[in-house]
Protein backbone atom coordinates (compact mmCIF):
# COMPACT_ATOMS: atom_id res chain seq x y z
CA UNK A 1 0.00 0.00 0.00
CA UNK A 2 1.76 3.19 -1.13
CA UNK A 3 2.72 6.00 1.79
CA UNK A 4 -0.38 8.29 2.24
CA UNK A 5 -3.02 5.57 1.40
CA UNK A 6 -5.03 4.97 4.59
CA UNK A 7 -4.63 1.59 6.45
CA UNK A 8 -7.24 -0.04 8.61
CA UNK A 9 -6.27 0.66 12.14
CA UNK A 10 -7.03 -1.61 15.20
CA UNK A 11 -7.53 -1.06 18.21
CA UNK A 12 -6.06 -2.54 21.89
CA UNK A 13 -7.92 -3.03 25.48
CA UNK A 14 -7.38 -0.05 27.84
CA UNK A 15 -5.11 2.51 28.16
CA UNK A 16 -5.34 6.35 28.65
CA UNK A 17 -4.98 10.03 27.68
CA UNK A 18 -2.93 11.25 30.01
CA UNK A 19 -1.99 15.34 29.03
CA UNK A 20 0.63 15.55 25.93
CA UNK A 21 2.94 17.97 27.14
CA UNK A 22 5.25 17.31 24.10
CA UNK A 23 5.55 20.85 22.86
CA UNK A 24 7.22 22.49 25.40
CA UNK A 25 10.29 20.63 24.46
CA UNK A 26 9.96 20.44 20.16
CA UNK A 27 9.86 24.05 19.31
CA UNK A 28 13.63 23.98 19.22
CA UNK A 29 15.67 22.31 16.73
CA UNK A 30 17.93 19.42 18.32
CA UNK A 31 21.25 20.82 19.93
CA UNK A 32 24.42 19.10 20.41
CA UNK A 33 25.52 18.68 24.21
CA UNK A 34 29.00 19.68 24.82
CA UNK A 35 32.11 17.41 25.77
CA UNK A 36 31.40 17.18 29.71
CA UNK A 37 34.57 16.86 32.06
CA UNK A 38 34.02 13.46 32.57
CA UNK A 39 32.24 10.41 30.96
CA UNK A 40 31.44 7.42 32.80
CA UNK A 41 30.55 4.35 30.37
CA UNK A 42 28.79 1.50 32.27
CA UNK A 43 29.67 -1.41 30.96
CA UNK A 44 26.20 -3.29 31.28
CA UNK A 45 23.89 -0.86 28.88
CA UNK A 46 21.75 -3.54 27.25
CA UNK A 47 19.95 -6.50 28.15
CA UNK A 48 21.87 -10.21 28.47
CA UNK A 49 25.13 -9.97 29.56
CA UNK A 50 27.28 -7.16 30.90
CA UNK A 51 30.16 -6.25 28.22
CA UNK A 52 33.38 -6.73 29.51
CA UNK A 53 36.45 -4.25 29.13
CA UNK A 54 39.21 -4.43 27.06
CA UNK A 55 41.18 -1.51 27.89
CA UNK A 56 43.44 -0.58 30.77
CA UNK A 57 43.85 2.19 33.37
CA UNK A 58 45.76 4.87 31.85
CA UNK A 59 45.55 3.49 28.33
CA UNK A 60 44.91 6.06 25.73
CA UNK A 61 41.35 6.03 23.57
CA UNK A 62 40.11 7.26 20.49
CA UNK A 63 36.82 8.57 19.97
CA UNK A 64 34.55 5.32 18.90
CA UNK A 65 37.46 2.62 20.04
CA UNK A 66 35.55 -0.95 21.63
CA UNK A 67 35.85 -0.34 25.46
CA UNK A 68 33.88 -3.51 26.48
CA UNK A 69 33.30 -6.37 24.59
CA UNK A 70 30.16 -7.86 23.96
CA UNK A 71 29.66 -11.01 26.29
CA UNK A 72 27.89 -13.62 24.56
CA UNK A 73 25.12 -13.20 21.88
CA UNK A 74 22.69 -11.53 23.94
CA UNK A 75 24.61 -8.64 24.46
CA UNK A 76 26.35 -5.81 23.13
CA UNK A 77 29.81 -3.56 23.10
CA UNK A 78 30.19 -0.63 25.10
CA UNK A 79 32.57 2.12 22.81
CA UNK A 80 34.37 5.20 23.83
CA UNK A 81 32.09 8.64 23.29
CA UNK A 82 35.15 10.92 22.64
CA UNK A 83 39.01 10.59 23.04
CA UNK A 84 41.00 10.81 26.18
CA UNK A 85 42.50 8.25 29.07
CA UNK A 86 41.15 6.00 31.14
CA UNK A 87 41.36 6.92 34.08
CA UNK A 88 39.43 4.33 36.28
CA UNK A 89 37.63 1.24 35.97
CA UNK A 90 35.18 1.06 38.90
CA UNK A 91 31.57 0.50 40.42
CA UNK A 92 29.90 3.83 39.51
CA UNK A 93 26.21 5.09 40.41
CA UNK A 94 23.61 3.52 37.46
CA UNK A 95 20.89 5.11 35.86
CA UNK A 96 18.80 3.21 37.62
CA UNK A 97 16.13 3.17 40.28
CA UNK A 98 18.22 1.22 42.42
CA UNK A 99 21.09 3.40 42.31
CA UNK A 100 23.13 0.18 42.50
CA UNK A 101 26.63 0.81 41.66
CA UNK A 102 27.65 -0.60 38.50
CA UNK A 103 30.97 -1.33 36.84
CA UNK A 104 31.72 1.57 34.62
CA UNK A 105 35.46 2.78 32.33
CA UNK A 106 35.71 6.58 33.40
CA UNK A 107 37.38 8.58 30.82
CA UNK A 108 39.04 12.09 31.11
CA UNK A 109 38.57 13.66 27.69
CA UNK A 110 41.39 14.97 25.92
CA UNK A 111 39.20 17.62 24.31
CA UNK A 112 40.63 16.65 20.82
CA UNK A 113 37.96 14.17 20.08
CA UNK A 114 40.15 12.18 17.51
CA UNK A 115 37.96 9.16 15.60
CA UNK A 116 39.10 5.84 15.59
CA UNK A 117 39.30 4.67 11.99
CA UNK A 118 36.28 4.10 10.59
CA UNK A 119 34.56 2.78 7.89
CA UNK A 120 31.09 2.04 6.17
CA UNK A 121 29.83 -1.31 6.38
CA UNK A 122 29.41 -2.65 2.96
CA UNK A 123 25.88 -4.82 3.85
CA UNK A 124 25.96 -6.22 0.23
CA UNK A 125 29.51 -8.06 0.54
CA UNK A 126 28.54 -9.09 3.90
CA UNK A 127 26.51 -12.27 4.93
CA UNK A 128 23.55 -11.77 7.28
CA UNK A 129 25.09 -13.13 10.18
CA UNK A 130 28.08 -10.88 9.77
CA UNK A 131 25.91 -8.05 9.26
CA UNK A 132 24.24 -8.86 12.65
CA UNK A 133 27.37 -9.61 14.43
CA UNK A 134 28.74 -6.28 13.16
CA UNK A 135 25.72 -4.49 14.76
CA UNK A 136 26.22 -6.52 18.10
CA UNK A 137 30.08 -5.11 17.60
CA UNK A 138 29.21 -1.54 16.80
CA UNK A 139 26.86 -1.92 20.30
CA UNK A 140 23.86 -0.90 18.58
CA UNK A 141 20.47 -1.51 20.81
CA UNK A 142 16.87 -0.92 21.22
CA UNK A 143 17.30 3.07 21.64
CA UNK A 144 13.19 3.32 22.98
CA UNK A 145 14.03 2.55 26.29
CA UNK A 146 14.19 -1.43 25.96
CA UNK A 147 18.07 -1.29 25.15
CA UNK A 148 17.53 -5.54 23.64
CA UNK A 149 20.45 -6.14 21.67
CA UNK A 150 19.38 -5.19 17.72
CA UNK A 151 21.15 -8.09 16.32
CA UNK A 152 19.97 -10.78 18.51
CA UNK A 153 16.09 -9.30 17.40
CA UNK A 154 17.31 -9.55 13.93
CA UNK A 155 18.33 -13.16 14.71
CA UNK A 156 15.05 -13.98 16.86
CA UNK A 157 13.07 -13.21 14.04
CA UNK A 158 15.68 -15.56 10.99
CA UNK A 159 13.56 -18.79 11.38
CA UNK A 160 10.15 -17.71 11.02
CA UNK A 161 9.13 -15.90 7.90
CA UNK A 162 8.43 -12.24 8.98
CA UNK A 163 5.10 -10.83 7.52
CA UNK A 164 5.90 -7.00 9.08
CA UNK A 165 8.67 -4.92 10.27
CA UNK A 166 7.41 -2.72 12.37
CA UNK A 167 9.18 1.00 12.77
CA UNK A 168 8.09 2.50 16.10
CA UNK A 169 7.96 6.39 16.16
CA UNK A 170 4.74 6.84 18.20
CA UNK A 171 6.43 8.09 21.15
CA UNK A 172 3.31 8.01 23.30
CA UNK A 173 5.01 8.67 26.70
CA UNK A 174 3.86 12.51 27.80
CA UNK A 175 6.47 15.25 27.85
CA UNK A 176 9.06 12.87 25.60
CA UNK A 177 10.29 14.29 22.26
CA UNK A 178 13.27 13.11 21.07
CA UNK A 179 11.69 10.63 18.43
CA UNK A 180 9.57 13.11 17.22
CA UNK A 181 12.53 15.62 16.19
CA UNK A 182 14.53 12.83 15.03
CA UNK A 183 11.80 12.08 12.55
CA UNK A 184 11.55 15.89 11.43
CA UNK A 185 15.14 16.46 11.35
CA UNK A 186 17.04 12.81 9.99
CA UNK A 187 13.77 11.38 8.58
CA UNK A 188 15.73 10.12 5.46
CA UNK A 189 18.44 8.39 7.75
CA UNK A 190 16.13 6.59 9.58
CA UNK A 191 13.65 5.20 6.59
CA UNK A 192 17.63 4.21 5.30
CA UNK A 193 18.47 2.48 9.15
CA UNK A 194 14.37 0.45 8.40
CA UNK A 195 15.73 -0.45 5.15
CA UNK A 196 18.83 -2.44 6.82
CA UNK A 197 16.04 -4.45 8.99
CA UNK A 198 13.87 -4.85 5.79
CA UNK A 199 17.10 -6.73 3.82
CA UNK A 200 17.67 -8.80 6.72
CA UNK A 201 14.79 -10.15 7.32
CA UNK A 202 12.52 -9.94 3.80
CA UNK A 203 9.20 -8.99 5.60
CA UNK A 204 5.92 -8.38 3.25
CA UNK A 205 5.73 -4.87 4.17
CA UNK A 206 7.41 -2.50 6.45
CA UNK A 207 5.14 0.16 8.85
CA UNK A 208 6.18 2.86 10.03
CA UNK A 209 3.72 4.07 12.94
CA UNK A 210 3.38 7.44 14.18
CA UNK A 211 1.09 8.86 16.30
CA UNK A 212 -0.83 12.06 15.41
CA UNK A 213 0.12 14.48 17.94
CA UNK A 214 3.60 14.33 15.83
CA UNK A 215 1.86 15.80 12.23
CA UNK A 216 4.88 17.34 10.98
CA UNK A 217 7.43 14.04 11.72
CA UNK A 218 4.59 11.63 9.42
CA UNK A 219 4.79 14.68 6.75
CA UNK A 220 8.62 14.22 7.27
CA UNK A 221 9.11 10.46 7.09
CA UNK A 222 6.45 9.87 4.02
CA UNK A 223 8.51 12.65 1.73
CA UNK A 224 11.80 10.48 2.85
CA UNK A 225 10.22 7.11 2.28
CA UNK A 226 9.12 8.80 -1.39
CA UNK A 227 12.53 10.78 -2.31
CA UNK A 228 14.16 7.49 -1.24
CA UNK A 229 12.15 5.31 -3.51
CA UNK A 230 10.89 2.68 -0.83
CA UNK A 231 7.63 1.45 -0.75
CA UNK A 232 7.05 1.57 3.49
CA UNK A 233 3.81 2.70 4.53
CA UNK A 234 3.84 5.58 7.52
CA UNK A 235 0.55 4.89 9.07
CA UNK A 236 -0.66 7.50 11.73
CA UNK A 237 -2.38 5.59 14.81
CA UNK A 238 -4.57 7.52 16.89
CA UNK A 239 -2.60 9.05 20.28
CA UNK A 240 -3.76 7.17 23.11
CA UNK A 241 -1.53 5.86 25.89
CA UNK A 242 0.57 3.41 25.67
CA UNK A 243 0.93 2.73 21.88
CA UNK A 244 4.24 3.31 21.75
CA UNK A 245 4.39 -0.52 23.36
CA UNK A 246 5.48 -2.58 21.15
CA UNK A 247 2.55 -5.42 21.27
CA UNK A 248 -0.53 -2.14 21.38
CA UNK A 249 1.42 -0.61 17.94
CA UNK A 250 1.50 -4.26 16.44
CA UNK A 251 -2.27 -4.73 17.09
CA UNK A 252 -2.72 -1.20 16.15
CA UNK A 253 -1.41 -1.36 12.94
CA UNK A 254 -1.56 -5.27 11.87
CA UNK A 255 -4.86 -6.46 14.21
CA UNK A 256 -2.51 -8.92 15.36
CA UNK A 257 -2.96 -9.97 19.23
CA UNK A 258 0.52 -11.08 20.82
CA UNK A 259 -0.73 -13.67 23.09
CA UNK A 260 1.43 -13.57 26.44
CA UNK A 261 3.23 -17.20 25.75
CA UNK A 262 4.16 -16.00 22.44
CA UNK A 263 7.01 -13.55 21.12
CA UNK A 264 6.01 -10.78 18.18
CA UNK A 265 8.16 -12.98 15.77
CA UNK A 266 6.79 -16.15 15.99
CA UNK A 267 3.51 -14.28 15.04
CA UNK A 268 5.13 -12.88 12.16
CA UNK A 269 6.23 -9.55 13.38
CA UNK A 270 9.27 -7.55 14.64
CA UNK A 271 9.53 -4.16 15.84
CA UNK A 272 12.43 -1.77 16.10
CA UNK A 273 12.29 2.26 17.63
CA UNK A 274 13.06 4.52 15.10
CA UNK A 275 16.55 5.79 16.80
CA UNK A 276 17.67 2.18 16.69
CA UNK A 277 16.82 2.48 12.69
CA UNK A 278 19.06 5.48 13.00
CA UNK A 279 21.77 4.44 14.74
CA UNK A 280 22.10 1.71 12.75
CA UNK A 281 22.36 3.38 9.38
CA UNK A 282 25.08 5.77 11.46
CA UNK A 283 26.95 2.74 12.00
CA UNK A 284 26.50 1.11 8.29
CA UNK A 285 26.96 4.17 6.15
CA UNK A 286 29.39 5.83 8.61
CA UNK A 287 31.37 3.21 10.41
CA UNK A 288 30.02 5.50 13.96
CA UNK A 289 28.91 2.92 16.80
CA UNK A 290 26.79 4.29 19.24
CA UNK A 291 28.28 6.83 21.12
CA UNK A 292 25.18 9.27 21.74
CA UNK A 293 21.94 9.63 21.21
CA UNK A 294 18.74 11.95 21.05
CA UNK A 295 17.84 12.94 24.58
CA UNK A 296 15.13 15.35 25.70
CA UNK A 297 15.03 17.35 28.88
CA UNK A 298 11.85 19.35 29.50
CA UNK A 299 9.57 19.90 32.59
CA UNK A 300 10.68 22.61 35.39
CA UNK A 301 13.32 24.14 33.05
CA UNK A 302 14.13 27.68 31.51
CA UNK A 303 15.17 25.90 28.50
CA UNK A 304 13.27 22.61 27.10
CA UNK A 305 14.21 20.98 24.34
CA UNK A 306 16.18 18.08 22.58
CA UNK A 307 20.15 17.21 23.16
CA UNK A 308 22.38 15.06 20.95
CA UNK A 309 24.81 13.21 23.67
CA UNK A 310 27.44 11.81 24.28
CA UNK A 311 26.63 8.27 26.45
CA UNK A 312 28.43 8.97 29.34
CA UNK A 313 27.54 12.61 30.35
CA UNK A 314 27.01 12.78 33.84
CA UNK A 315 23.72 13.66 34.50
CA UNK A 316 24.48 16.68 36.93
CA UNK A 317 26.18 18.19 33.69
CA UNK A 318 23.56 17.16 31.32
CA UNK A 319 20.43 18.62 33.26
CA UNK A 320 22.26 22.18 33.60
CA UNK A 321 22.00 22.57 29.73
CA UNK A 322 18.30 23.20 30.40
CA UNK A 323 18.22 25.38 33.54
CA UNK A 324 16.55 24.19 36.28
CA UNK A 325 14.23 26.36 37.90
CA UNK A 326 15.08 27.17 41.18
CA UNK A 327 12.17 25.36 43.23
CA UNK A 328 12.95 21.84 41.23
CA UNK A 329 12.97 19.11 43.86
CA UNK A 330 14.43 16.01 41.89
CA UNK A 331 15.00 14.52 38.01
CA UNK A 332 13.21 11.75 36.39
CA UNK A 333 14.51 9.34 33.43
CA UNK A 334 12.20 8.56 31.45
CA UNK A 335 8.49 9.60 31.20
CA UNK A 336 6.25 10.74 33.79
CA UNK A 337 4.33 6.84 32.70
CA UNK A 338 7.00 4.72 32.78
CA UNK A 339 10.07 6.58 33.99
CA UNK A 340 11.61 6.79 37.69
CA UNK A 341 13.65 9.07 40.09
CA UNK A 342 17.62 9.38 39.07
CA UNK A 343 18.87 8.83 42.77
CA UNK A 344 22.06 10.14 41.89
CA UNK A 345 23.06 13.16 39.55
CA UNK A 346 26.69 11.99 38.88
CA UNK A 347 24.82 8.98 37.09
CA UNK A 348 25.64 8.74 33.49
CA UNK A 349 23.16 9.44 30.69
CA UNK A 350 23.31 5.76 29.33
CA UNK A 351 21.84 3.96 25.48
CA UNK A 352 17.89 3.83 27.43
CA UNK A 353 18.37 7.15 28.64
CA UNK A 354 15.16 9.22 26.48
CA UNK A 355 14.08 11.69 28.50
CA UNK A 356 15.16 13.85 31.66
CA UNK A 357 12.19 15.66 33.79
CA UNK A 358 13.05 18.01 36.07
CA UNK A 359 10.39 17.99 38.25
CA UNK A 360 8.69 20.28 41.00
CA UNK A 361 5.93 19.94 43.32
CA UNK A 362 3.92 22.63 41.66
CA UNK A 363 4.92 20.56 37.67
CA UNK A 364 4.09 17.07 39.59
CA UNK A 365 1.88 17.74 42.65
CA UNK A 366 2.18 15.19 45.92
CA UNK A 367 -0.09 12.29 45.54
CA UNK A 368 -2.68 12.87 48.04
CA UNK A 369 -2.48 9.73 50.78
CA UNK A 370 -2.71 6.06 49.42
CA UNK A 371 -6.68 4.85 50.38
CA UNK A 372 -8.10 1.55 50.53
CA UNK A 373 -8.69 -0.35 47.50
CA UNK A 374 -12.54 -0.09 47.05
CA UNK A 375 -12.42 -2.75 44.45
CA UNK A 376 -13.90 -0.30 41.50
CA UNK A 377 -12.50 -1.97 38.70
CA UNK A 378 -11.24 0.93 36.76
CA UNK A 379 -7.83 0.22 36.94
CA UNK A 380 -8.45 -3.54 35.01
CA UNK A 381 -10.42 -1.43 32.50
CA UNK A 382 -7.41 0.86 31.74
CA UNK A 383 -4.82 -2.38 31.83
CA UNK A 384 -3.74 -2.95 28.16
CA UNK A 385 -2.48 -5.91 28.75
CA UNK A 386 -5.59 -7.44 30.18
CA UNK A 387 -4.95 -8.44 33.76
CA UNK A 388 -6.30 -7.80 37.18
CA UNK A 389 -4.19 -4.77 39.13
CA UNK A 390 -6.24 -4.99 42.29
CA UNK A 391 -5.43 -8.48 42.57
CA UNK A 392 -1.74 -8.05 41.79
CA UNK A 393 -1.85 -5.39 44.09
CA UNK A 394 -3.38 -7.45 46.69
CA UNK A 395 -1.29 -10.56 46.58
CA UNK A 396 1.80 -8.03 46.06
CA UNK A 397 0.73 -6.20 49.32
CA UNK A 398 0.48 -9.37 51.01
CA UNK A 399 3.32 -10.98 49.33
CA UNK A 400 1.36 -13.71 47.90
CA UNK A 401 4.30 -13.81 44.82
CA UNK A 402 3.36 -17.42 43.81
CA UNK A 403 -0.60 -15.80 43.51
CA UNK A 404 0.71 -12.65 41.84
CA UNK A 405 2.73 -15.21 39.06
CA UNK A 406 -0.10 -17.46 39.08
CA UNK A 407 -2.02 -13.79 37.87
CA UNK A 408 0.78 -13.17 34.92
CA UNK A 409 2.64 -10.34 36.97
CA UNK A 410 5.51 -11.19 34.62
CA UNK A 411 2.72 -9.45 31.72
CA UNK A 412 2.56 -6.11 33.74
CA UNK A 413 4.81 -3.61 31.44
CA UNK A 414 4.56 -1.17 34.13
CA UNK A 415 3.15 1.64 31.55
CA UNK A 416 1.19 2.91 34.99
CA UNK A 417 -2.06 3.14 32.98
CA UNK A 418 -4.10 1.03 36.24
CA UNK A 419 -2.16 4.20 38.55
CA UNK A 420 -3.11 6.88 36.64
CA UNK A 421 -7.06 5.92 36.63
CA UNK A 422 -7.07 4.51 40.29
CA UNK A 423 -9.01 7.02 42.70
CA UNK A 424 -7.92 6.02 45.55
CA UNK A 425 -4.31 6.81 44.49
CA UNK A 426 -2.65 3.68 45.12
CA UNK A 427 1.35 3.39 43.56
CA UNK A 428 0.12 0.47 42.03
CA UNK A 429 3.19 0.15 40.15
CA UNK A 430 5.75 0.48 43.02
CA UNK A 431 3.89 -3.00 44.48
CA UNK A 432 4.46 -4.80 41.32
CA UNK A 433 8.11 -3.63 40.88
CA UNK A 434 8.41 -4.92 44.50
CA UNK A 435 6.68 -8.01 43.71
CA UNK A 436 9.02 -8.72 40.29
CA UNK A 437 12.00 -7.49 42.03
CA UNK A 438 10.88 -10.34 44.73
CA UNK A 439 9.86 -13.29 42.47
CA UNK A 440 12.63 -12.13 40.41
CA UNK A 441 15.22 -12.66 43.05
CA UNK A 442 13.62 -16.05 44.52
CA UNK A 443 13.74 -17.08 40.53
CA UNK A 444 17.13 -16.62 40.69
CA UNK A 445 18.00 -18.26 44.52
CA UNK A 446 16.01 -21.39 43.10
CA UNK A 447 17.87 -21.84 40.10
CA UNK A 448 21.15 -21.61 42.20
CA UNK A 449 20.02 -24.08 44.45
CA UNK A 450 18.83 -26.18 41.45
CA UNK A 451 22.24 -25.78 40.36
CA UNK A 452 23.74 -27.03 43.26
CA UNK A 453 21.42 -30.20 43.62
CA UNK A 454 22.56 -31.47 39.96
CA UNK A 455 26.29 -31.09 40.58
CA UNK A 456 25.77 -33.26 44.16
CA UNK A 457 23.57 -35.81 42.48
CA UNK A 458 26.30 -35.88 39.37
CA UNK A 459 28.87 -36.00 41.62
CA UNK A 460 27.34 -38.80 43.45
CA UNK A 461 26.27 -41.17 40.33
CA UNK A 462 29.30 -40.61 38.93
CA UNK A 463 31.24 -42.21 42.61
CA UNK A 464 29.06 -45.02 42.04
CA UNK A 465 29.49 -45.39 38.93
CA UNK A 466 33.41 -45.64 38.94
CA UNK A 467 32.45 -47.92 42.38
CA UNK A 468 30.55 -50.24 40.14
CA UNK A 469 33.19 -50.60 37.68
CA UNK A 470 35.49 -51.04 40.38
CA UNK A 471 33.96 -54.15 41.38
CA UNK A 472 33.00 -55.60 38.10
CA UNK A 473 37.19 -55.56 37.24
CA UNK A 474 37.84 -57.13 40.48
CA UNK A 475 34.82 -59.98 39.61
CA UNK A 476 36.68 -60.32 36.44
CA UNK A 477 40.15 -61.16 37.68
CA UNK A 478 38.00 -63.59 39.88
CA UNK A 479 36.92 -65.46 37.13
CA UNK A 480 40.07 -65.10 35.54
CA UNK A 481 42.65 -66.52 38.55
CA UNK A 482 39.73 -68.97 39.42
CA UNK A 483 38.92 -70.23 36.09
CA UNK A 484 42.51 -72.15 35.88
CA UNK A 485 40.73 -74.10 39.16
CA UNK A 486 37.39 -74.86 37.72
CA UNK A 487 34.69 -76.25 41.22
CA UNK A 488 32.81 -73.85 43.53
CA UNK A 489 35.27 -70.95 43.04
CA UNK A 490 34.92 -70.08 39.73
CA UNK A 491 31.12 -70.35 39.98
CA UNK A 492 31.08 -67.62 42.71
CA UNK A 493 33.55 -65.09 40.82
CA UNK A 494 31.09 -65.76 37.70
CA UNK A 495 28.18 -64.47 39.94
CA UNK A 496 30.20 -61.45 41.42
CA UNK A 497 30.44 -60.37 37.91
CA UNK A 498 26.50 -60.64 37.10
CA UNK A 499 25.96 -58.82 40.27
CA UNK A 500 28.19 -55.98 39.10
CA UNK A 501 27.20 -55.88 35.54
CA UNK A 502 23.34 -55.81 37.22
CA UNK A 503 24.19 -53.19 39.59
CA UNK A 504 26.23 -51.13 36.87
CA UNK A 505 22.62 -51.13 34.84
CA UNK A 506 20.87 -50.04 37.30
CA UNK A 507 22.89 -46.78 37.82
CA UNK A 508 22.71 -46.19 34.18
CA UNK A 509 18.82 -46.46 34.58
CA UNK A 510 19.40 -44.18 37.41
CA UNK A 511 21.67 -41.73 35.63
CA UNK A 512 19.59 -41.97 32.73
CA UNK A 513 15.85 -42.40 32.75
CA UNK A 514 14.12 -43.22 29.91
CA UNK A 515 11.51 -40.77 28.39
CA UNK A 516 8.09 -40.57 29.83
CA UNK A 517 6.03 -41.11 26.12
CA UNK A 518 2.62 -40.64 28.34
CA UNK A 519 3.55 -36.61 28.82
CA UNK A 520 3.96 -34.67 25.33
CA UNK A 521 1.54 -32.00 26.81
CA UNK A 522 4.83 -31.46 29.08
CA UNK A 523 6.88 -30.98 26.48
CA UNK A 524 5.25 -28.34 24.47
CA UNK A 525 3.90 -25.97 27.05
CA UNK A 526 8.06 -25.98 27.97
CA UNK A 527 8.48 -25.17 24.61
CA UNK A 528 5.82 -22.53 25.00
CA UNK A 529 6.88 -21.09 27.94
CA UNK A 530 8.32 -17.64 26.70
CA UNK A 531 12.33 -16.45 27.47
CA UNK A 532 11.67 -13.18 28.48
CA UNK A 533 15.20 -12.80 27.66
CA UNK A 534 15.02 -13.41 24.61
CA UNK A 535 12.53 -10.48 23.19
CA UNK A 536 11.58 -7.86 26.12
CA UNK A 537 10.94 -5.64 23.23
CA UNK A 538 7.65 -7.24 22.86
CA UNK A 539 7.02 -5.34 26.16
CA UNK A 540 8.37 -2.07 25.32
CA UNK A 541 9.31 0.88 23.18
S1 LIG B 1 -8.69 1.38 40.49
FE1 LIG B 1 -7.77 1.43 42.53
S2 LIG B 1 -9.50 1.36 43.90
FE2 LIG B 1 -10.29 0.71 41.92
S3 LIG B 1 -10.05 -1.53 41.93
FE3 LIG B 1 -8.20 -0.72 41.06
S4 LIG B 1 -6.77 -0.57 42.76
FE4 LIG B 1 -8.83 -0.74 43.64
S1 LIG C 1 1.16 -1.17 35.03
FE1 LIG C 1 0.87 -3.34 34.62
S2 LIG C 1 -1.05 -3.87 35.63
FE2 LIG C 1 -0.96 -1.63 35.46
S3 LIG C 1 -2.02 -1.15 33.57
FE3 LIG C 1 0.13 -1.34 33.03
S4 LIG C 1 0.40 -3.47 32.43
FE4 LIG C 1 -1.55 -3.34 33.51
Amino acid sequence: MPSGLSRRLFRFKGGVEPDTHKAESSLTPIGKAPLPSRLILPLHQSVGACATPCVRVGETLLKGQRIGNADGWISAAVHAPTSGKVVAIEDRPSAHASGLPTLSVVIEPDGLETWVERAPLDVTARSPDEVRKALRDAGIVGLGGAVFPTHAKLTAAKSTAIDEVVINGAECEPFMSCDDLLMRERAEDVVRGASIFRDLLEPKRVLIGIEDNKPEAARAMRRAVEALGFDFEVVVVPTRYPTGAAKQLIRVLTGKEIPSTRRSPEMGVQCFNVGTAYSAWRFVALGEPLISRVVTLTGNVESAGNWETLIGTPFEEFVALGRPKPDTERFLMGGPMMGFEIPDLSAPVVKACNCVIAASSSLFPPPPPEMPCIRCGACAEACPHELLPFELYRFSRAQKFDKAVELSIDECIECGCCAYVCPSRIPLVQYFRFAKSEIDARRKEKAKADATRARIEQRKAREERLKAEKAERLAAAAVKTSGAGGGDGADAAKKALIEAAVERARLQREAHPPKNPETPASVEAAEKTPDPAVNPGDATR
